[in-house]
């Protein structure tokens, strides 16, 4: 890595990109990141120390977990201080998910986290695996006056760079399979990297403080015309749950009948969160708006302004296993924390 102006550390969980196509079988199966150079020559040409770590198992994201959101986490603490910058490789299923908790999990980030992955393997011909790669090593390792030029936990796929907890998947078979409807691009490639620098946060200036304690006690309540009292019922009365992911109509609006209001006042008595997000992939949650979401504000229903639904998951796991107290859940749910709200 001597002489080269920046490093970068890979961390290989799984997913598409990382696979080769066996040319006896078919198959796809996860390649060996030592021969990555050898996959992708053009990295060679790079003034950029590469490194990498392949996770034992890799997986389909299909099969993400928090304690794989933890084991990425302590990665990057552990080598926080040897790199300039993280590329993680990510199947696209859930990274929205990793991003939105790695976001939380990593507070104070002055380095960039860069999520990447593809719709094609590596070694295919049309692969988009490679560009991706290639741009998310580059601005992984894109610096400016000797500092890394973006500090945050974010995706690069086809061409655009955004903030990682304020995209979703949208397309599953497009190469340009993300959206971020509430918040602009950081960056956009073309023939060179466009950075949007007034979008981008400021880097942390108190040292990195990583959080490794989630509570996944979450339930999601998306309401239908026509959704029964029986089921509701039995879902917001679930033993256990702290707290509840409402997804409600439009601005946040939901059913004024009596039984339902009457169940979520039960469960907010009993100290459980509820979370008030959209149905709508774009616009955000206003409480009292219509009279059919002033019975939710009356109630201390969280209003969750635009979070995403990958936001609001991993924002409400990442809080509860902080051991706080609900209202100080509430105000941290209503509060932007690493941009995933807009204020
Ligand atoms: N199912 C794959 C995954 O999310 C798809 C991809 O790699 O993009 O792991």
């Amino acid at each position: 890595m001597k002489n080269k102006q920046s490093s970068v550390l890979l961390i290989y969980t799984g997913g598409t990109i990382g696979m080769m196509q066996d040319a006896h079988t078919n198959e796809l199966r996860p390649f060996d990141f030592k021969t990555l150079t050898q996959q992708i020559p053009e990295l060679n040409k790079f003034d950029i120390g590469l490194s990498s770590i392949a996770f034992k198992k890799p997986i389909d994201s299909s099969n993400m977990h928090p304690v794989v959101w933890i084991e990425i986490a302590k990665t990057i603490k552990e080598n926080y201080h040897k790199f300039d910058g993280f590329v993680i490789l990510h199947g696209s299923d859930t990274m929205s998910f990793t991003a939105s908790a790695l976001s939380f999990m990593l507070e104070n980030l002055s380095k960039p986290v860069v999520l990447t992955g593809s719709q094609l393997p590596i070694g295919i011909i049309r692969t988009d695996g490679k560009e991706n790669l290639i741009t998310a090593i580059e601005i992984a390792g894109a610096k400016e006056k000797g500092k890394p030029l973006v500090s945050e936990v974010c995706i690069y796929f086809e061409y655009k760079l955004y903030r990682g907890n304020r995209t979703f998947k949208y397309n599953s078979s497009h190469f340009d399979a993300f959206r971020s409807p509430n918040y602009q691009p950081l960056a956009e490639a073309g023939v060179n990297i466009q950075y949007n620098k007034s979008a981008l946060l400021k880097p942390g200036v108190k040292p990195l403080k990583v959080h490794l304690e989630l509570d996944n006690d979450i339930i999601v309540l998306k309401l239908f015309p026509g959704i029964s009292k029986k089921i509701t019922s039995s879902i917001i009365n679930t033993k256990g749950v702290k707290a509840i992911i409402l997804e409600t109509f439009g601005a946040g609006n939901c059913t004024t009948q009596e039984w339902f209001t009457a169940e979520l006042k039960k469960a907010i008595d009993r100290g459980v969160i509820i979370l008030n997000i959209t149905q709508c992939l774009e616009g955000t949650v206003i409480q009292g708006m219509y009279e059919t979401s002033s019975h939710l504000k009356k109630l201390g229903v969280v209003g969750g302004g635009d979070l995403t639904f990958e936001a609001a998951v991993t924002k409400l796991m990442f809080l509860l296993g902080q051991k706080m107290s609900p209202a100080q859940i509430k105000k941290s749910l209503q509060t932007n924390l690493r941009g995933e709200l807009t204020h």
